[in-house]
């Protein structure tokens, strides 16, 4: 499949992380590439022929051309009781949903988990109506997602009620190995192929440290486990079981909520 680009240009550094999860929403099989004044000049120099939206913004609103066409947003008259973000996102989603005659289940929400928003209303006492309401006004999103945000922002507050935010804790475990390293890594991993000898000393270590950890925190209650990292089942499989089984020998499961392993690379996983 030939990959096309969507070049978007923004007249202002503000937003661009916004304005570029919401058009690759819409365009999700496009590389899509904002360019704003900050931009390094020659990047720009090749990128600006191709522009095919451009996003101009004001204090008093925003233009949004498209092809031949321009789309108005006066933000004097709009609403914008939740922030000049957020009515910029509510016009762009508006426009792009012209343009391209798609809606999207998620409304124009990116970058915050939607059940955030419900679970934060549900908290201030809303009612499920206020909250579908919200939802579906504000953020475009649709009633089958909405309704599905406040099913799992009410599990998700039956599940916390349960943690013991005094006197208990959780514990990390980061295995910081992948099969390679992606490009785009922020976190602490290191290719697998280059490490391997060190593996098992690695996994020596961190038991040692579960002993001290078990053995200083025997007063509190463990409410939830997360091995993450890296991508901890780059372990060889002995290896996952060895850190597993001493971790259930060392601390107390019964009152556990939650135990996670990552597994977020495919080609690590084995049954
Ligand atoms: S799989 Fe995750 S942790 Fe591993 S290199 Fe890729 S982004 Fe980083």
């Amino acid at each position: 499949m030939e990959i096309t680009m969507k070049v978007v240009k923004l007249s202002h550094p503000n937003y661009e992380y916004d304005v570029h999860s919401l058009v690759k929403a819409f365009y999700a099989e496009d590389q899509v590439t904002v360019i704003t004044p900050e931009t390094k000049p020659e990047k720009l120099a090749e990128l600006e022929p191709q522009v095919s939206l451009e996003i101009e913004l004001a204090e008093t609103g925003a233009k949004i051309r498209v092809g031949e066409e321009d789309f108005l947003w006066n933000a004097e008259t709009a609403n914008l009781a939740d922030g000049y973000k957020n009515g910029l996102k509510r016009f762009l989603y508006r426009t792009l949903s012209k343009v391209t005659g798609q809606e999207l289940p998620w409304g124009n929400l990116t970058g915050i988990r939607p059940t955030k928003i419900a679970y934060g209303m549900l908290d201030e006492g809303r009612s499920d109506a206020e909250i579908l309401d919200f939802m579906e006004q504000s953020h475009y999103v649709s009633e089958e997602k909405a309704l599905l945000g406040i099913d799992i922002a009410k599990r998700e507050r039956d599940l916390l009620k349960e943690i013991h935010y005094e006197g208990g804790y959780s514990l990390y475990i980061g295995i910081p190995f992948c099969p390679t390293t992606c490009l785009y890594c922020s976190f602490t991993s290191y290719p697998i192929a280059a490490f391997r000898r060190q593996v098992d000393a690695y996994v020596d270590a961190v038991i040692k440290e579960m002993d001290y950890v078990a053995e200083n925190f025997q007063d509190k209650v463990l409410d939830t486990v997360y091995i993450g990292g890296g991508t901890p089942t780059t372990l060889e499989p002995e290896q996952l079981d060895r850190l597993i089984t001493a971790l259930k020998s060392k601390f107390d499961f019964s009152t556990v909520k939650e135990f996670t392993v990552e597994a977020g690379r495919a080609d690590s996983i084995t049954r």
